[in-house]
């Protein structure tokens, strides 16, 4: 099987950086396209101690995906071309739902993401994904 088509799933953790380098490397030497996706957690955008409304939340979300996003493009090689889905919703299903439609052949996604390493062997996401996945998952763990 070759691998042409990879999705790689972002949130703002290193460990999803370093999935996103790993995931653009493979992507190179296998001439492969590469997608970025970052979901926007519903359930994490509305924090009214804060003292901010939901509307103003949501929009500064959408920044940060789209900081995030353009951050790690920056990083690629000059030349090359990356698609990216930013989404709103879980996150577990928005990657699975972008790699069906977009017919990734790779997904890429960290082990743990910004909720921390836990002694649970992935994250919830990645849980997630690696039960929905249409293809091969690529689970990265940070560097030792
Ligand atoms: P978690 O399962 O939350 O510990 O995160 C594991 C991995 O899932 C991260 O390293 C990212 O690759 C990916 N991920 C987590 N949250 C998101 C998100 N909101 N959007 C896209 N990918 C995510």
């Amino acid at each position: 099987m070759g691998f042409q088509k990879m999705l790689i799933a972002v949130d703002d953790d290193p460990i999803a950086a370093r999935a996103a380098e790993v995931g653009m490397d493979l992507a190179r030497s296998l001439h492969a396209q590469v997608a970025l996706i970052h979901a926007i957690d519903p359930s994490l955008t509305f924090a009214p101690d804060i003292g901010i409304g939901a509307d103003e939340f949501a929009l500064r979300a959408q920044q940060d995906g789209t900081r995030l996003m353009a951050d790690l493009r920056a990083r690629l090689p000059a030349g090359t071309q990356a698609r990216q889905f930013i989404s709103q919703g879980s996150p577990g299903s928005e990657i699975v739902k972008a790699a069906r439609e977009w017919e990734a052949d790779l997904i890429v996604i960290g082990s743990h993401g910004r909720h921390g390493i836990t002694r649970a062997l992935v994250g919830s996401v990645a849980e997630a994904v690696m039960r929905e996945a249409p293809c091969p998952v690529l689970v990265v763990r940070a560097k030792e």
